[in-house]
Parts: structure tokens; C-alpha cells; sequence
């Protein structure tokens, strides 16, 4: 089963997608995060787009996810996490492999903002805080490293209302063409857990009977 999880920024997929694949053996690819991992001579063209809150281009992204989803063997299938972002990469995303759902974690713009503008890392260890729920101990500085603390150039406030109103424009069209869920992502995270953990097992107990 292969399923994409989908939400504004902040609405926390990346964290509910590494929980759901713990739980259920399922693979987790995150293109953001493949993104920014990237070495050599594509780094500089990479993060002269997601710097600004700009989405990467189609052709490049969707050649990264074929080769990604060839490599990856997952016999309970894998989670899908920031892609696909736009209608093209839907349509590319149905002819490579089969989707049976789109699980929406939904928040507020407000909320999106409130909680991205209190995200910071640490460059060295790449430890993730947030200054409301998961504050370092010494301020500014990571607990694991004491390295000090930066924002993501993509999580500064303009770059953020730039990815948020691409959300809207580009990315929500496409859960019109998916087997769709709602999960509210302003519960507590075990909530939004529980509740995304029910839907999956829910579908495959459905797939099994199939
Ligand atoms: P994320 O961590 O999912 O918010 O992604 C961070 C950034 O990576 C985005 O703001 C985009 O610049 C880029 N990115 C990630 N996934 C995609 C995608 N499917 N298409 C285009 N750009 C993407």
C-alpha cells in the first residue's frame, strides 16, 4: 500500500510520516528532505529555489522520485512526504507507481506561520527544536553539539507566505485526484497519530478483503 501524506507547511507530515513508518514498516521518502541532502553539482541549483520558498522544477523532482522509488524495496509500501506538490507530478506520480490514498493533515495559515517561525536547527548535528514545544536548554544553542541555532532560509517569514500561498495554488488542486482523508493537524501529535494510524490500518484490512 502506498499512500502520500499532505499538509501546508508546519503541519507536521514529516513527523507523522517517520511515526506512521516506525509503526507499520512502511518506507518514508521525503523529497524535501532528499532535496537538501543533495551533493555536487546540483546543491547550488537545488537551494537557489528552496531558499526562496520556491518549489524546485518538475522535470528535476520527478526525475529524482523515479530513481527513489526504483531503489526503494518495501514490501508494506511507502509513505509519500512532499510529493506530489503540483498537478503534472500527480499525473507523472500515477503513471510510476499505484497511490490508494491522500491522508490531508490540515492547519490553519496562522497556525502554519506561528509554528514555523519557532522552528530552529542546528547546523552541525542537524537536531531539529521548536521554541514553544521542544525548546533547547540554553537558549539559541543545541543541547546535543552546543552548536548555535539557525532558521532555515525556506522558514523565514517571507519565504514561509511564499510556500504558503504556493500550497494553495499548486498543491491543494491535486487532492481532488485522490482517494482522500482529513486529519486535523492541530491536535496533539499522538491524536493526529492515532488517527492517521487508524486510516492506514482501516485500508488495508479493506485492500486485504479486496
Ligand atoms: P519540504 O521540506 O517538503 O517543505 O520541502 C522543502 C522545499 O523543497 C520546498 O519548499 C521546495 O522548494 C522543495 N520541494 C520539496 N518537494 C518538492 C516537490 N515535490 N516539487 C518541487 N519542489 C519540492
Amino acid at each position: 500500500m502506498n499512500i502520500v501524506l499532505i499538509g501546508s507547511q508546519g503541519c507536521g507530515k514529516g513527523t507523522q510520516a517517520e511515526m506512521l513508518a516506525r509503526e507499520t514498516g512502511m518506507i518514508h521518502i521525503s523529497t524535501g528532505d532528499l532535496l537538501r541532502h543533495a551533493r555536487g553539482s546540483l546543491k547550488k541549483e537545488i537551494h537557489s529555489y528552496i531558499d526562496k520558498g520556491n518549489l524546485v522544477p518538475d522535470e528535476l523532482i520527478i526525475k529524482l522520485i523515479k530513481i527513489k522509488l526504483k531503489e526503494t524495496k518495501s514490501k508494506k509500501g511507502v509513505i509519500l512526504d512532499g510529493f506530489p506538490r503540483d498537478i503534472l507530478q500527480a499525473e507523472q506520480l500515477n503513471k510510476i507507481t499505484k497511490i490508494d490514498a491522500i491522508i490531508e493533515i490540515y492547519i490553519s495559515d496562522k497556525e502554519a506561520i506561528r509554528r514555523i517561525m519557532n522552528r530552529w536547527n542546528c547546523p552541525k548535528c542537524g537536531l531539529t527544536y521548536n521554541l514553544i514545544s521542544n525548546p533547547p536548554k540554553s537558549k539559541g544553542i543545541c543541547n546535543k553539539c552546543q552548536t548555535k541555532l539557525v532558521q532555515r532560509e525556506d522558514d523565514k517569514e517571507d519565504a514561509i507566505k511564499k510556500r504558503l500561498f504556493i500550497y494553495h495554488k499548486e498543491t491543494e488542486p491535486i487532492l481532488k485526484m485522490f482517494k482522500l482523508y482529513r486529519v486535523n493537524g492541530e491536535l496533539d501529535i499522538n491524536k493526529v497519530h492515532k488517527e492517521i494510524t487508524g486510516i492506514v490500518k482501516g485500508m488495508s484490512r479493506v485492500i486485504l478483503i479486496l
